[in-house]
């Protein structure tokens, strides 16, 4: 796709899906799709490589959760992998301070040096796992939304997640399918870690007017502080889940 191509089938494909996309926005977008597709070559960052399924799949899809993160707030990406959902979320939400986590260290010194090549000064890439800097000082309760998508069953998230937000706060969890089982079986999690559910939020992915894939928002409330003892150490969080 040419730049111009790639920027008209992104404002269409945001207008389908109910969002605006201005012509810079779209411009950031394709720039992230050629250094995204290049460095992909060799380091894997992405299994989607057609920049229509990228559009949709990952630029469309991770920025259905911009509409219920209230201006200029801190956000942290946990398990943000190639940088989804923050880096688009950072190229259409300069107001948000956002951490992007995770623990490959390759795919940060891929996120950071991205957001340096992008001019995304509101993007800060640390590479680490959630339930070490879940427990320290500067990052335990300090936000006022944690994201993640595609990281972990719900019961192993919320405890890996909620840490991280100020009472107050919110953690928002991107799903696809089986969202609604994996909200029932984790109920006793959520609230052990000072959780509570305000809703889940059915928002198909729309490829076309007759043809879309199921997506789910769990919006859960920081109501409480989460005790000391939690997150655990990641083998007890798998083995025996909240
Ligand atoms: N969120 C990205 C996306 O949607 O494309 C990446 C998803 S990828 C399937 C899961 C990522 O979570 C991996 O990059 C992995 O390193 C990271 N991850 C899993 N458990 C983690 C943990 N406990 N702490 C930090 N990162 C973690």
């Amino acid at each position: 796709m040419t730049r111009p191509e790639f920027v008209s089938a992104c404002q269409s494909a945001f207008f389908l899906n109910g969002m605006e996309c201005t012509p810079e926005q779209a411009e950031a977008l394709f720039d992230l799709t050629q250094r995204m597709l290049s460095v992909n070559q060799s380091m894997n960052l992405t299994a989607i490589t057609e920049e229509i399924a990228i559009i949709f799949k990952h630029y469309v899809d991770s920025l259905m959760i911009s509409a219920h993160i209230p201006p200029n707030t801190s956000v942290i990406d946990v398990g943000c992998g190639a940088g989804f959902p923050s880096l688009p979320l950072a190229i259409f939400r300069p107001d948000l301070r956002i951490v992007a986590l995770d623990g490959t260290a390759k795919r940060i010194r891929y996120v950071e040096e991205t957001a340096s090549i992008l001019g995304l000064e509101n993007l800060t890439a640390i590479s680490g796992r959630a339930e070490e800097y879940g427990i320290k000082a500067e990052f335990r309760e300090q936000f006022d939304i944690v994201t993640a998508r595609a990281v972990a069953n719900l019961r192993v998230l919320c405890e890996l997640c909620l840490p991280f937000a100020k009472v107050g706060g919110a953690m928002i969890s991107m799903k696809s399918a089986q969202a609604e089982e994996e909200l029932t079986e984790a109920k006793s999690c959520i609230t052990q870690c000072g959780g509570k559910t305000r809703k889940l939020l059915p928002c198909d992915l729309k490829f076309s007017n007759d043809s879309s894939e199921s997506r789910n928002l769990i919006i859960i409330d920081k109501k409480a502080a989460t005790p000391k003892n939690f997150p655990r150490h990641f083998s007890k969080i798998s083995k025996k889940p909240l």
